[in-house]
């Protein structure tokens, strides 16, 4: 402890001698007035849990209805957040509204099984699932309880002690006010707290973020309207800005310290404890179903987000790598398992962040990641992205020399063939969700697949995947879903024929 101080001093020592900010007062001493300010070092310490609730604002959800386009807002509603200081939980309840489009009431909480950290998580109309933390993906203020549990004003104004006895706080704006900037650590992070000058309470901080999406990002966390909870002073409205641009807001109108029924979240339900035993013992684990649709498609059916895998003589090619990297690696091994092929190619359909998210994962396992030259962008941005604090398993497989999969494009359509066996996939620019949006097409087997646009019954994305397969000509038997099950061609006859006659 004395040594790791001692260092950091020295550290901090270097920078002074470069920096003008040495006209400023002590860090030391504007930190002990801040938690003085917000009731005390000794106070803050005592908070064992927090739960907070309120209503607010998420961005950059990655639901953009056109490559290049805006991202529609989502709302957010009826929201807890729940930490829990002692045991390393944290969880998110809420409801989200993205932009016009679908509403969901979700749930996702980071808690400890058999002694291991693990995630659970429903979705309403959806069934409980426990994985490994790594399968947690949330609509919430952040993409993971983790998150919640690492960013908070609690964590932050306890983290400032740890400021170097030497440094002086630097001057600056933050949020449009005077404040004090000081470097502190946060755990193994450095991170910049800022202390406001007028009202002497921690107004946020900046650090460094790893997205699951955006990667490597500068973020802002900005703290105000605080106000008296039990013997603390604790900031009822949260900011958080990544990359320079808005990501979620929260007016808080409740806040509860060491309430014990704010735990009730962290029990892991009763129908996923098998789950449970599984996650708690592997690395990452998402529960998935291999489904056989023909001699070589495959329908993997997940928690939301499903995929298909189709085994070609020498490789083996999946369509769509959603959601999670728990998902995606315990994919990896399911193919191993009943395949036992390489993975050559993972093709994503669209790029919104539910349908992308396990896609690192499986260039980390080897596959090129094929793209439509429409989803160029965005899809590289994912790929190709830094993501260092902490690293995901892409980041680690490149820093230990593993060759992993690159980003692949095609235009219009492309296709691949390997022993006589082909599969076709084709970037159409006419449908709605989103614009433009690949389909595969496994012909030797009248297979479709699609994600988004068909869920069995009529619609504008059911319209204009009927319209599309008219005008390429696909003789369809059978359409496998990135949501819900496998429906016969019939039903989108029906489907297209009721909104026809409407
Ligand atoms: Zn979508």
């Amino acid at each position: 402890m004395l040594a790791a101080s001692v260092l950091f001093l020295l550290a901090c020592g270097e920078q002074q001698s470069s920096d003008t900010a040495d006209t400023g007062p002590a860090a030391l001493t504007v930190v002990e007035t801040m938690l003085v300010n917000m009731g005390g070092l000794a106070s803050l310490r005592n908070i064992d849990s927090i739960v907070m609730t309120g209503n607010g604002t998420r961005n950059r959800l990655g639901q953009i209805p056109i490559t290049g386009g805006i991202d529609p807002d989502a709302r957010l509603s009826g929201v807890t957040e729940t930490i829990d200081f002692v045991s390393g939980h944290a969880a998110f309840d809420n409801d989200v509204v993205v932009g016009d489009g679908f509403s969901q009431h979700r749930t996702e909480a980071l808690t400890t099984w058999q002694g291991q950290k693990i995630g659970w998580g429903t979705t309403e109309g959806r069934p409980n699932i426990a994985t490994t933390v790594n399968g947690l993906f949330s609509w919430a203020t952040q993409n993971t309880p983790e998150m919640l549990l690492r960013r908070n004003p609690v964590s932050i104004a306890i983290a400032a002690e740890k400021v170097a006895p030497g440094q002086t706080a630097r001057q600056l704006s933050f949020a449009g006010r005077p404040h004090w900037a000081i470097d502190t650590m946060l755990n193994s992070e450095q991170v910049t707290i800022m202390i406001d000058q007028d009202t002497g309470l921690l107004g946020g901080f900046r650090a460094l973020d790893t997205e699951t999406m955006l990667g490597d990002v500068d973020a802002e966390y900005r703290y105000s309207d605080y106000r008296p909870v039990g013997e603390v002073m604790l900031p009822f409205r949260h900011e958080i800005i990544k990359d320079g641009q808005p990501y979620s807001s929260m007016n808080y109108s409740e806040i509860r310290i060491n309430d014990p029924s704010a735990q009730a979240v962290f029990t892991v339900p009763e129908d996923v404890r098998q789950q449970a035993d599984q996650a708690a013992a592997e690395e990452a684990w998402a529960p998935l179903q291999w489904n056989r649709v023909s001699e070589t498609v495959f329908h993997v059916v997940a928690f939301s987000h499903h995929s298909m895998v189709v085994e070609f003589p020498d490789f083996v090619a999946i369509i769509e790598g959603p959601y999670t990297e728990a998902q995606s690696m315990t994919l990896e091994r399911l193919i191993e398992d009943n395949i036992g092929k390489p993975i050559r190619y993972v093709i994503p359909t669209h790029p919104h962040y539910d349908h992308t998210g396990g896609l690192r994962a499986l260039a980390a396992a080897g596959a090129s990641v094929l793209i439509a030259a429409g989803h160029e962008d965005e899809i590289r941005a994912i790929i190709e992205s830094p993501h260092s604090n902490p690293p995901d398993v892409l980041a680690l497989r490149v820093a230990a020399g593993v060759e992993v999969g690159q980003v692949e494009l095609f235009s219009g359509m492309t296709e691949i063939s390997n022993g006589g066996q082909s599969m076709y996939l084709y970037e159409v620019e006419t449908i709605p969700h989103v614009n433009p949006k690949v389909l595969a097409f496994v012909e030797a087997d009248g297979i479709l697949f699609q994600s988004d646009l068909f869920f069995g019954g009529p619609g504008p994305d059911a319209t204009a995947l009927f319209n599309a397969l008219q005008e390429l000509e696909l003789e369809v038997t059978q359409i496998v879903g990135g949501h819900g099950g496998i429906l016969p061609y019939t039903s989108l006859l029906e489907a297209n024929a009721a909104t026809t006659n409407n």
